[in-house]
């Protein structure tokens, strides 16, 4: 088997994240758009993921992550957690079929990708880029990754994520909307993948408000083996 890999060593050149991927999630932010609140309500499968980027600069090398400063002011006042199952592409990828796209995978992790969710209805609402939202500073924090070799399929995989110990969200990557397969090779396709890069796949239900002080601690496990303990873990400490 081979050795886990620390998230030390990661270096992606991009770090492609998934919106609105698990339905419950989808239909939880709707208390945030009222204005499309009719629409959502219709909303069927999309066609597409909804992607979007976070710049390298977005990962966390210390575990901490908090709302950045401008001129000494904070600028937001609404961050959020959203723990997701990550993605570790091992090789360059460009048009690459949903058969194939396994074979790109050198490893599972999981992330929180950091949000601040009032800079984000305030960018919704104006028709802007998320990039202030979700590509702020330590936004982005992944734990070390256990290789592509221990996870059989990725839709065997939960994951849980804690506040102050207490539990906050429960993800079933099999409830994806768009698999890791799929998204794989929708990126490969639209964007192409170089190795190293990471994949945030989207939060399930249960996002809510961080405080500084807060210490959040997420766990990986594959289904049928919780006995056995986490494939990994991740904590992360909310600073002021
Ligand atoms: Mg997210």
């Amino acid at each position: 088997m081979k050795q886990t890999i620390p998230a030390s060593s990661l270096k992606p050149s991009s770090l492609y994240c998934v919106g609105k991927n698990y339905q419950l999630h989808a239909e939880e932010m709707q208390q945030w758009e009222p204005r499309n609140r009719e629409h959502n309500a219709k909303q069927e499968k999309e066609n597409e993921p909804l992607i979007f980027l976070k710049p390298p600069t977005s990962l966390s090398r210390n575990g901490t992550t908090s709302i950045p400063l401008f001129h000494g002011d904070p600028v937001s006042e609404n961050m959020h957690y959203e723990a997701e199952l990550i993605v570790l592409i091992g090789k360059d990828a460009e048009n690459v079929s949903e058969q194939d796209a396994m074979t790109f995978v050198a490893g599972y992790g999981i992330g929180l990708d950091m949000t601040l969710r009032d800079v984000q209805i305030d960018a919704k609402r104006k028709g802007e880029p998320w990039l202030k939202c979700k590509g702020f500073k330590n936004s982005a924090l992944v734990s070390d990754l256990v290789p592509a070799e221990a996870v059989p399929d990725p839709g065997v995989l939960l994951f849980e994520l804690t506040r102050n110990g207490a539990v906050v969200q429960k993800g079933e990557a099999k409830k994806m909307l768009f698999s890791t397969p799929v998204l794989i090779s929708y990126l490969s396709y639209i964007y192409g993948l170089q190795a190293g890069d990471l994949l945030f796949t989207g939060t399930p239900e249960g996002v809510g408000k961080v405080s500084p002080g807060d210490r959040l601690y997420a766990e990986l496990h594959l289904e049928n083996a919780r006995d056995s303990g986490p494939l990994t873990t991740l904590e992360a400490f909310v600073e002021s």
